[in-house]
């Protein structure tokens, strides 16, 4: 059934991105409708430009737009954070959380992520949950270990298949141009999906699986194309439009 599930290609446009790229938006605007036959876009940009992206958006109602963090309280005394609620009211249908970039940089732990998690629930948004090993544990042979314990302490009792997606982005595969071979790609995201469907039943089997790290052109193809892998976690590759609509053209 996996398999059959409609794929989610997500651009993740981290600390990039200016009033100027609205250009390079409109752009993916107006290629989506080549791509949205094969997959659900959706964009991630900066908080300062969600509303701006979420309004050019709304007309088309072909590319959604997410956040790339947000605090588990919806308002409060927590200067420089971002409400799931506030990220609702911009546009947003979708937030990931648990980035390695912020467990590295922000020290954030499952706990807080499966908070976070839970943030997006109470508003009305997708949660993307991002998990991955380093370099150190892959060499270790730790890389399923370390997926387990992230499901387990990042994912909050009670997902769905509708407001939950995972991401499995190899920390050493991001921004590297390395990427894990299809066969481990397919041992890794099979390892997920058993997890997820031992834990949370049918929701389970219809949850999104996404696969990051380095995806781009000149490898979407075979990586989206590997049993469970229902889409695509896309980081620099997604800040031209020509890139992620290719990426998202080569779903299968
Ligand atoms: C990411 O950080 O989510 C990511 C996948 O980055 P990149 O595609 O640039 O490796």
């Amino acid at each position: 059934m996996s398999s059959t599930l409609r794929p989610l290609i997500a651009g993740n446009w981290k600390m990039n991105g200016l009033r100027a790229s609205m250009s390079e938006f409109e752009a993916m605007i107006a290629g989506a409708p080549g791509v949205t036959g094969k997959a659900d876009l959706l964009v991630c940009p900066p908080a300062t430009l969600i509303a701006a992206f979420a309004a050019k958006a709304s007309g088309s109602k072909s590319v959604a737009i997410g956040g790339q963090d947000c605090h588990p309280k919806p308002s409060g005394a927590h200067t420089g954070d971002i409400s799931a609620e506030m990220l609702a009211d911009a546009g947003a249908s979708a937030v990931i959380v648990g980035h390695s970039e912020r467990r590295a940089d922000h020290g954030e732990s499952d706990h807080l992520v499966r908070q976070k998690a839970e943030a997006a629930w109470r508003a009305g948004l997708t949660a993307i949950v991002c998990i991955g090993e380093t370099q150190t544990q892959r060499d270790a042979a730790q890389t399923l270990d370390i997926c387990r314990s992230q499901l387990q302490g990042s994912l909050p009792e009670g997902a769905r298949a509708g407001n939950l997606v995972v991401a499995y982005e190899p920390i050493w595969a991001i921004g590297t141009g390395l990427t894990p071979t299809a066969k481990d790609v397919e041992q890794i995201h099979q390892f997920i999906r058993q997890t997820l469907s031992a834990r949370f039943k049918d929701e389970g089997v219809g949850m999104r699986i996404l696969d990051g790290g380095s995806v781009k052109p000149s490898n979407a193809r075979e990586l989206l194309g590997v049993a469970n892998v229902n889409g695509a976690l896309i980081g620099g590759a997604s800040l031209k439009a020509s890139d992620f609509l290719a990426i998202a053209a080569d779903c299968p």
